[in-house]
């Protein structure tokens, strides 16, 4: 079996090597030359309007995916054609858009931060003026890891963050005080069945997922599963889906969901029966899911702008580290450590090699 991933990240390359000890081979497509899932697969360098190499990829595999949810829709639809493509593209244009995600939550009913469609300065200072408290500016697309968004406390500035987001359409949010950010997984197979990994408890700096703890029995699990079902049924979705959810006065607020494996999934490849990666290409292929029970109680720390001394982090008990091979840059996610039961002392320790 052959699966297409477009996008050649950490996402793609954590996918394949799921894969690849089940027999299943990758082909990866990304504009980008420098690509960290490259080596494990055949890859293709090319835009995704650039039809030709677009066809070449599709004659090579038996199913095309996606590791981020920015690949364009046309893309997509054009490779539609002439191979399956899962997640559908429908539902990979609507997690692209913030306005027509958030939209859908309300329709479903599920319990959002109050939105305002912005497409002028002038709308912005409007909405500013009435809405007396914090207000979260977010463009409408391709915004990720907090980039693509502004925080406007009054309504003087309303002017200003317009056009330092690039006065393109914006989402203005209501600013939620939330008590912590929890994430869930959700996979869903061609004939509708759906698995759940437990809810993981997550941190960010500065837009940026900075740690994910998993939240065994947490008492929310089965409002967030709840919530998943509905949207998994409404988008006809295949694959894994995840929803990040705000907790509010111990209510669930969906922020976003990502149509693809997620970085506070990345636990599960040591941490549950079957992996995120896994799942996600069991659903794709047509193979029954595997569980979803975790075998421990894991964290997980990103290793963003620099790597830590590794033999430090070796030397420490029951700590798994993920080197994605890519080169250091401030604020790009270079590789995650996954600690499976752990003491106090080895987060301690590793939350000290990591700040170092
Ligand atoms: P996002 O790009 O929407 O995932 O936002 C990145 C991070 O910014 C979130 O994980 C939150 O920590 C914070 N954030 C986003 N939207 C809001 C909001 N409406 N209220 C409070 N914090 C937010």
């Amino acid at each position: 079996m052959k699966v297409g991933i477009l996008g050649a990240g950490q996402l793609a390359r954590m996918l394949a090597l799921a894969g690849i000890p089940r027999g299943i081979h990758f082909v990866f497509y990304d504009p980008n030359t420098e690509s960290c899932a490259a080596e494990l697969g055949t890859f293709i360098c090319g835009e995704y309007d650039d039809y030709k190499k677009l066809n070449a990829f599709a004659s090579q595999v038996d199913v095309v995916t996606v590791e981020s949810e920015n690949i364009p829709v046309e893309t997509l639809k054009y490779l539609q054609e002439s191979v399956t493509v899962h997640p559908n593209p429908d539902a990979v244009g609507t997690s692209q858009d913030r306005l027509l995600e958030k939209s859908l939550f309300k329709t479903l009913k599920i319990p959002t931060p109050e939105f305002y469609a912005i497409d002028s300065a002038e709308q912005l200072v409007q909405v500013a003026n009435k809405h007396s408290d914090t207000l979260v500016i977010k463009t409408r697309r391709f915004g990720y890891d907090g980039k693509g968004q502004a925080m406007l406390t009054k309504p003087e500035q309303a002017k200003e963050v317009w056009y330092d987001l690039g006065a393109r359409p914006l989402i203005a949010e209501q600013f939620m005080s939330f008590s912590r950010e929890v994430s869930l997984i959700s996979v869903r197979d061609q004939g509708g069945s759906i698995r759940y990994y437990p809810l993981i408890q997550n941190l960010h700096k500065n837009g940026i997922l900075v740690k994910s703890q998993t939240r065994l029995n947490d008492p929310l699990q089965s409002l967030a599963e709840g919530h998943a079902e509905k949207m998994l049924s409404e988008l006809n979705y295949v694959g894994v889906l995840v929803f990040e959810f705000f907790v509010c006065n111990e209510v669930l607020v969906a922020n976003e969901i990502a149509p693809r494996v997620h970085n506070s999934g990345h636990w599960t490849i040591e941490g549950a029966a079957t992996s995120q990666f896994e799942n996600h290409l069991r659903a794709i292929l047509n193979i029954p899911l595997g569980a979803t029970n975790t075998l421990s109680d894991c964290t997980m720390y990103n290793l963003v702008g620099s790597m830590p001394d590794s033999k430090t982090i070796m030397n420490l008990e029951n700590v798994r580290l993920h080197d994605y091979g890519k080169s250091p840059r401030e604020g790009r996610k270079l590789g995650h450590i996954t600690l499976c039961d752990p003491t106090p002392e080895i987060l301690a320790a590793v939350e000290s090699a990591i700040t170092q």
